[in-house]
């Protein structure tokens, strides 16, 4: 029996994103799993009731959303999973992250200790909020110091 089924590899585009990656695909090949990528564009809602007015109205949340899709499609390349299931989604991170899996099935979630929000003593604040709200396995990545690139 395969130990996981379908890995759930969460991403911020940090540097460290290519490391945290690389040691969830190598997870998803020894323990038979399949593996998709998720990321969540933070949606952050505007109030333009004042005296702003835009000379042609933006979808924002749009062009957000396309410009993550093809990070998102640069990033499953470098890492060679360009073939397998992208998810970007919009709105709050940890409940997207904790959504998607459940209703994907996942049965491990990966994700960096820390990620592009900084360092806090103990995990960041995705990691430790999907930790606590997620139904299966949750594996935080810890990059090592001479991994970092900036
Ligand atoms: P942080 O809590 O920001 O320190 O990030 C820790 C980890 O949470 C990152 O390494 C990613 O795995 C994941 N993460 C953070 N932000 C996002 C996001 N917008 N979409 C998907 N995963 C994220």
């Amino acid at each position: 029996m395969a130990l996981y089924r379908h890995l759930l590899l969460a991403v911020d585009f940090s540097p460290e994103s290519i490391y945290i990656g690389e040691r969830a695909k190598a997870l998803a090949e020894t323990s038979g799993a399949r593996i998709s990528m998720i990321y969540v564009v933070e949606h952050v809602p505007l109030d333009l009731s004042n005296d702003l007015v835009l000379a042609q109205p933006v979808n924002i949340d749009q062009e957000l959303l396309e410009d993550a899709r093809s990070k998102l499609d640069a990033l499953a390349d470098e890492l060679g999973l360009g073939d397998r299931p992208k998810i970007v989604e919009l709105g709050a991170t940890k409940g997207e992250i904790l959504r998607v899996a459940e209703e994907n099935d996942a049965d491990l979630i990966v994700v960096g200790s820390h990620g592009r929000h900084g360092l806090s003593l103990l995990l960041g604040s995705t990691a430790n909020a999907v930790l606590h709200g997620a139904k299966c396995d949750v594996l935080a990545v810890r990059v090592p110091e001479q991994e970092k690139t900036s």
